[in-house]
Formats: C-alpha cells, sequence, structure tokens
C-alpha cells in the first residue's frame, strides 16, 4: 500500500485528470481510495498502452517495458503485503486496475492477472514464511537491478484436461528429499517470460483430485523446457506455451499447502482469479464502447451522424448496460473476497456477465464501425479477438454456468 500510495503522490497522480468521463460514472460511487487507482490505471493506459497496444499485437511482441512501468506503480504484487515489496491493495483495486489496464491493452492485462491471481496468490494463501520471502518478495518488486523481470506463472491445464482439472496427469513423487516432477502443463500465460511457476501434479492418481498436491517450481531446473509459443487470436502479445517436465528435480519444500490439497489451491486460486478475468473482459468491452461512440459520433450516413440512428443508439445503449450491469457484479465479488466472506457464485457469476458483455460489446463495436471495424486500422477488430478468450480461460463460460448453478442448488437444497 505504501508503494502505491508513493507511486500516487510522486508521479500519477499529479498527472491524473480530476475529471471522470461520462462514461465511468459509475466509479464515482467509490471510496476515494479506489477513485486514486483508477485515475492512476487511466491515465497510465491511455498514455502508455493504448498507443502502443496495435503494434505489440501486430509483432507478438511481449511488452516488457510496460510490464517493468506496471511493477514501478505496483501493480504486479498488488495483493501483497508491504513487507514482500507488494502494494498491499484490497480486490476491489484490483478488479478496478485490471479493467484499466486492460482497456488500454488486454495483453498487458492477461500478464497482470497471472502473475497477480495465478502465481502470486496460492503462494500467498497457502506458503509458508519461507515461500513468501523466496518465491514472492522478488516476483512482487517484479524487477531486478539489471532491468530482467521476476515474472511467475502457472501450470494446471494439460494437453488431455483443461476443464476437468482433477484428472491431473502430471505426477509428482517424493524421493529422498526432493519431489520428482514428470508431466506437460498445457497454455500457459507468461511461460516464456517467468522463472518461477506454481505447478499442479499428482502424488497419488488412485485419489484422482484428491491425490493432487501444489508446487512452486524454478523454471531454470534441470529437465524444465518451454514449448514453442501458441500462435493465438487475440491477446498476442502475451505468450502462451506447454510447460515440459521431465524429471524435473525440485526441493521438498517447494511443496505448497498441504500434500492434497493442490485441488482446493488450484479452485481458491481461480475464485479469485475470475475476477482479474472480469476485469480484463470489462476493460476489453470499455474500449469497444470508446472506439464505437467516437466513431458513431463523427461518421456522417444520409446526411448525420449514424449517433441519431437508433438502430445505432440501441446497440450503444445495450453495450453500455452489459458492461455496467458486469462491473457491479464484479465489484460485488471483489467485496465479497474483501470483506471475507464466500464468492465462488459471485466470481463465477461476474466472469459471465463480462467475458459475455466484453464479446458483445467488441462485436456490435465493429457493426457500428461497419467495413472500418474490419480492418486493423482502427482498434476493433483487436477488441474482438482480445475479448474471446474471457469465456475460454479460468474457466470456461459452460463452467461458470455449473459453477453458479450447482452453488444456487445446493443452496436450496440445505434449505429444504
Ligand atoms: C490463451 C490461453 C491462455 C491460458 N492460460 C492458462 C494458464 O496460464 N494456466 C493454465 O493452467 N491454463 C491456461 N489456459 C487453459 C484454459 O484454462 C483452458 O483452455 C480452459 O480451461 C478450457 O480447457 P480446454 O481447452 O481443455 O477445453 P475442454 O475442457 O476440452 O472443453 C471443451 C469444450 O467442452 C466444454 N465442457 C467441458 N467440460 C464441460 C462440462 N462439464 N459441462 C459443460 N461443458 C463442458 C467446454 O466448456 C468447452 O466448450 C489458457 C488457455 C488459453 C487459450
Amino acid at each position: 500500500m505504501a508503494f502505491l500510495v508513493r507511486s500516487l503522490s510522486s508521479k500519477l497522480a499529479r498527472r491524473a485528470a480530476t475529471s471522470l468521463r461520462a462514461s465511468y460514472t459509475t466509479h464515482s460511487m467509490l471510496p476515494e481510495e479506489h477513485r486514486m487507482i483508477y485515475e492512476m490505471c487511466r491515465k497510465f493506459a491511455d498514455e502508455e498502452l493504448a498507443p502502443n497496444a496495435h503494434e505489440w499485437d501486430k509483432k507478438h511482441s511481449f511488452p516488457k517495458e510496460a510490464v517493468a512501468q506496471l511493477a514501478e506503480l505496483g501493480l504486479m504484487g498488488i495483493n501483497i503485503p508491504g513487507e514482500y515489496n507488494g502494494s498491499e491493495l484490497d480486490a476491489l483495486s484490483y478488479a478496478i486496475a485490471m479493467e484499466e489496464i486492460s482497456r488500454g491493452c488486454a495483453s498487458v492485462g492477461v500478464i497482470m492477472s497471472a502473475h497477480n491471481s495465478l502465481y502470486l496468490y496460492p503462494i500467498q494463501a497457502f506458503g509458508t514464511p519461507e515461500q513468501h520471502e523466496q518465491w514472492i518478495a522478488p516476483y512482487a518488486k517484479c524487477t531486478t537491478g539489471n532491468g530482467d523481470l521476476k515474472v511467475g506463472c502457472f501450470g494446471l491445464s494439460e494437453p488431455g484436461n483443461g476443464s476437468d482439472a482433477g484428472a491431473a496427469s502430471t505426477t509428482a513423487k517424493l524421493e529422498g528429499d526432493e519431489w520428482v516432477l514428470n508431466g506437460t502443463k498445457a497454455w500457459i500465460t507468461n511461460a516464456h517470460e517467468s522463472s518461477a511457476a506454481v505447478v499442479f501434479a499428482t502424488t497419488d492418481k488412485s485419489l484422482k483430485h484428491k491425490g493432487i498436491s501444489a508446487f512452486v517450481v524454478p523454471m531454470d531446473s534441470p529437465g524444465f523446457s518451454l514449448g514453442a509459443k501458441e500462435d493465438k487470436l487475440g491477446i498476442r502479445a502475451s505468450s502462451t506455451a506447454n510447460l515440459i517436465m521431465d524429471q524435473v528435480r525440485i526441493p521438498k519444500d517447494c511443496l505448497i499447502g498441504k500434500q492434497g490439497e493442490g485441488f482446493k489451491i488450484a479452485m481458491q486460486t481461480l475464485d479469485g482469479g475470475r475476477i482479474g478475468v472480469a476485469g480484463q473482459a470489462l476493460g476489453i468491452a470499455s474500449a469497444s464502447i470508446d472506439c464505437a461512440v467516437k466513431y458513431a459520433l463523427e461518421r456522417h450516413a444520409f446526411g448525420k451522424p449514424i449517433s441519431n440512428l437508433q438502430s445505432i443508439q440501441n446497440k450503444i445503449s445495450a453495450m453500455v448496460v452489459a458492461r455496467d450491469s458486469a462491473r457491479l457484479l464484479t465489484w460485488r465479488a471483489a467485496q465479497l473476497k474483501d470483506s471475507k466472506q464466500k464468492y465462488t457464485r459471485e466470481a463465477a457469476m461476474a466472469k459471465l456477465a463480462a467475458s459475455e458483455a466484453a464479446t458483445m460489446c467488441a462485436h456490435q463495436a465493429i457493426q457500428i464501425l461497419g467495413g472500418m471495424g474490419y480492418v486493423s486500422d482502427m482498434p476493433a477488430e483487436r477488441h474482438y479477438r482480445d475479448a474471446r478468450i474471457t469465456e475460454i480461460y479460468e474457466g470456461t463460460s459452460e463452467i461458470q454456468h455449473l459453477v453458479i448453478a450447482g452453488d444456487v442448488i445446493k443452496e436450496y437444497k440445505s434449505a429444504a
């Protein structure tokens, strides 16, 4: 917290705009501290991310400097305590920051969310003080003296199982004082830039999901290698690749939590991660709305701006209603997390609604831009490509429906 407040007061807060845009009026209901984070991130996104997002996407290039700037702003250890170089901010701050950063560049959004929600969180929540010192402190700081980055990633999915995470086939075997890991993790965000990974592996396959354990794995361990970068539809400035483990030996104390607790750790991590993905999706929705409304005001057809046409107005209205509803669901989930209440159902609702809002807004933005929506001169087509992933990772929309309905049915059954 102290770190972020220092950053706020030193640079960006000085530059932060004092008035909120009409399309962001929901932020005026936030406490002052959250509004400051919002304004800081908005300014950073407008000045440093949005102008470069097209180039990063086109070249598939990892935005190393922008990630270093995120670290300087305290956003690469946003929920981590100050003693471990974090900003000590709450989940609501994280959701707000994720939306604004992703509005500027959705790839930077996923780099930030995989590092914060998926790598740092499980170690923070389930790790020992020694693990915090070793595996959180340098990563929450994120930058090193020699200009390198310390980024982390999360290996749950495998080539043979994604939604069915309990069916992990990567194995971990205790041999003396070391765990020996074998297997492949698929689709891993930040794989090519990370130096440590939280990896889930089974220590006893007969126990199914109860046999899974979580480990923090140094990625320079002998036997650890990476697959080629995936050539993706969207979020192309972030890397996605396989983690391949062939007889990887790690110290015994790299186990996170207790043996057999891995599935619980993964599910709890994904609950929080879904707030981050919801934030990312909201950012893409907002960027699509910005692009569409500005264009509709400028573009004339039949002698008047297309913003005067009712069918265009209907689209704009539907986009804003979907985005704002999803934002309120996201903030509710974050506030439940902050107040240490159950939030699994609410995080799934937020992620489902926000990702559907993102794909709808990006789709309609292209429609409003007509031909200009279909070419890369305008960002609408990138938003459309970027939006799609939010309905897939950290649980597909179908899985969010299962989580939500399952929880509702459980509630009714227990009340009966
Ligand atoms: C760009 C990208 C980045 C990613 N980053 C990471 C990462 O950092 N770490 C990580 O561990 N993983 C990551 N993933 C993996 C991602 O989480 C999975 O792709 C996702 O969980 C879906 O798994 P799957 O691809 O195996 O699809 P499958 O599980 O094979 O699903 C295929 C289809 O079947 C449906 N389906 C499956 N089971 C059910 C069910 N029970 N009920 C109804 N429908 C069902 C799904 O909804 C989907 O429509 C990433 C993926 C991508 C594409």
